[in-house]
């Protein structure tokens, strides 16, 4: 050890000792010996860049445009925001047609604001969960509302009616320093060239640091991790052979086909 500065560092370390950011080093693992083959780690194109973006997880929040839980015949609590997830291979790249999924009869758009991280953490205040914010892209939550409303009505998790395959359609994604991401930033839906919902993220509930400060006092995040921060009201039907258009106005924009 040659750094003089010892109990300066010492003090450096405490106060980032919650933020973990990813060590190199992973790529040794392709050499394991798997007994069946590995999945492919699911990723999203990065606007203005060749490499890819991997995605670990999915998280969502619930309920955090006011208009969108009164549509729903639900209220806001404030104090307590609420989480679901959806697996990562659910992503569905920009332009790709989206199944129109099995076990259901009512498939609803909910166009949302996604946050990509690059850093991760636990139990972080507001400003310390904004330094994990890597990126933004536009998504769909495509939710089975048909299971999701006996799910409700028996207690039953969410899980079959927002996790299923091809539920989370995902834009390429913007990186931070090159994205104006602010109060007054439009979040629309299209589709069939009608428009369906549309917000400002001013309108959100609650902000990306303090979605992602709660987050991280229920799960420790991650590089990778992607957050969908909510869907304004509007929510609605989508048919076989319906074209959707999502925008995050200056931001992302993402297309596709129900099919
Ligand atoms: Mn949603």
């Amino acid at each position: 050890m040659t750094n003089g500065n010892a109990p300066n560092r010492h003090a450096a370390a405490a106060g980032l000792r919650r933020l973990s950011r990813p060590k190199p080093g992973f790529a040794t693992l392709a050499a394991m010996n798997y007994a069946i083959a590995a999945p492919a780690i699911p990723s999203l194109p990065i606007i203005g860049s060749d490499r890819r973006f991997p995605v670990r997880r999915v998280f969502c929040i619930g309920r955090n445009y006011a208009e969108h839980a009164r549509e729903m015949g639900a209220t806001v609590d404030k104090s307590a925001p609420m989480f679901f997830c959806k697996p990562a291979d659910a992503v569905v790249a920009d332009g790709a047609d989206v199944p129109y999924p099995q076990a259901t009869a009512e498939l609803h758009h909910e166009v949302e604001m996604v946050v990509a991280l690059g850093a991760g953490g636990r139990d972080l205040g507001a400003e310390q969960a904004k330094a994990l914010v890597w990126g933004y892209g536009v998504g769909l939550d495509l939710t089975r509302r048909d299971l999701q409303a006996q799910a409700k009505a028996k207690g039953h998790p969410w899980d079959v009616a927002k996790g299923f395959d091809h539920s989370a359609p995902v834009s390429a994604l913007r990186p931070a320093g090159a994205a104006m991401v602010d109060a007054h930033t439009v979040l629309r839906l299209d589709v069939n060239g009608e428009p369906r919902q549309r917000a400002t993220l001013g309108e959100m509930v609650h902000d990306v640091p303090h979605i992602l400060a709660a987050l991280s006092t229920l799960f420790e995040l991650k590089a990778g991790d992607l957050v969908f921060t909510g869907t304004p009201a509007g929510v609605a039907a989508l048919q076989r052979g319906d074209r959707f258009h999502a925008e995050l106005v200056g931001v992302a924009e993402l297309q596709g086909r129900v099919v």
